[in-house]
């Protein structure tokens, strides 16, 4: 297959077209010039890695009903919150199968990867493993130890089967336990992930001084405080639809400003569909709302680039032969990519190569 239009990639945005040999790019050039090859499908789009959800709660897909319109707090504070409520009234194997059904939904949209807080300790990273397994989403689960005070055996265990730990945020632990918990990751080489500021605003020596891989939210952060979190150089992931929910939305503009590693993530499964291309839209018109526009280049690369950089997997977004790039196509014109993928993207759009379907089914 032949694509001839524009690429977006970890090396920026760029006319150009990408010939595929089933789902591998063997050839990128110049607009323009592809050698014409008998028989071969050609397709006008946007080449692009395929996006990241970089935070999500798949534990509470199976919520069916309108969440009560409440705090964030009442929402989803461990242990008593609607979500907790949730997880705990709902039989495991319903919590597999809607984890299961959001990452299928996952897969036909184009996404590749999710980094999942998964709670409920040793048992929650199971169930979502094996939510995932031959999904064709590939899961970074970072999982939740139960036992306060903190249990050195489970900690030991969680970190056996997860990729690290995705944490509430740092005041809802009690003394001592976070530093437990960092100490723990990095000596299994595993992550370190937690909200932040997302509610009110919280100092950012108390999450930063843990070493955090990952920040999530900071919709309460100061410019200051995300001065602080660049010198750290520590990612962030925002969630701008679950934020609105609550009354907020994340700082895009001033992340954008400060070039902070930025990720896009949907949150909670039982208040949004896990659709990044829903999240990117809703990026791009609420900045716009807020009276603090962000770009549209900014938020592609928080979709399509940023997350691949921390995954360590950067070869998966640079769209190149010999790469491991698997990208998908988009049918959308090509003269201003970002715009078109932030603003137009669906999965209707989508092309993939390697496979006789187009409109997202899974290659
Ligand atoms: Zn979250």
């Amino acid at each position: 297959m032949l694509v001839e239009g524009a690429i977006v990639d970890l090396d920026g945005v760029r006319p150009g077209y990408v010939r595929f040999d089933g789902a591998t790019v063997v050839e990128v050039g110049t607009l323009g010039t592809a050698s014409r090859r008998p028989g071969e499908r050609r397709v006008r789009g946007i080449v692009v890695p395929p996006p990241v959800n970089a935070h999500t709660h798949l534990g509470d897909a199976s919520a069916t009903v309108e969440p009560p319109a409440t705090t964030v707090a009442e929402m989803v504070q461990p242990p008593d919150g609607f979500k907790f409520r949730l997880l705990r009234d709902t039989p495991p194997t319903r919590k597999v199968a809607a984890m299961r059904r959001a990452l299928l939904r996952m897969r036909r949209e184009g996404i590749a990867a999710a980094i999942d807080f998964r709670e409920e300790g040793v048992p929650g990273v199971r169930r979502l493993r094996e939510a995932a397994r031959s999904s064709g989403v590939e899961v970074l689960a970072l999982g939740r130890p139960l036992a306060r005070p903190l249990d050195d055996a489970e900690l030991t265990e969680l970190l056996g089967e997860a990729d690290g730990v995705g944490l509430s945020a740092a005041r809802d632990e009690p003394a001592g336990t976070l530093e437990r918990i960092a100490a723990a990751c990095r000596t299994a080489g595993k992550r370190l992930a937690l909200h932040a500021s997302e509610a009110e605003r919280e100092d950012p020596e108390t999450y930063l001084r843990l070493q955090p891989d990952l920040l999530v939210h900071l919709a309460c952060a100061s410019v200051a405080d995300l001065e602080q979190v660049k010198a750290a150089g520590t990612t962030v992931a925002v969630c701008a639809r679950s934020n609105a929910l609550f009354g907020r939305r994340p700082p895009l503009a001033e992340l954008a400003r400060l070039r902070i590693p930025t990720v896009l993530g949907t949150d909670n499964a039982m208040l949004h569909a896990p659709s990044i291309w829903r999240e990117l839209e809703f990026d791009y018109v609420s900045s716009r709302l807020a009276a603090a526009p962000v770009s549209a280049e900014f938020l592609a690369r928080a979709a399509f680039v940023e997350p691949w950089r921390w995954l360590g997997r950067s070869s998966f977004a640079r769209i190149a032969p010999g790469t491991e790039a698997r990208p998908i196509v988009l049918r959308l014109p090509a003269d201003d990519p970002s715009y078109q993928l932030v603003t137009r993207a669906t999965e209707h759009l989508i092309v993939r190569p390697g496979s006789r379907r187009s409109g997202g089914g899974p290659a």
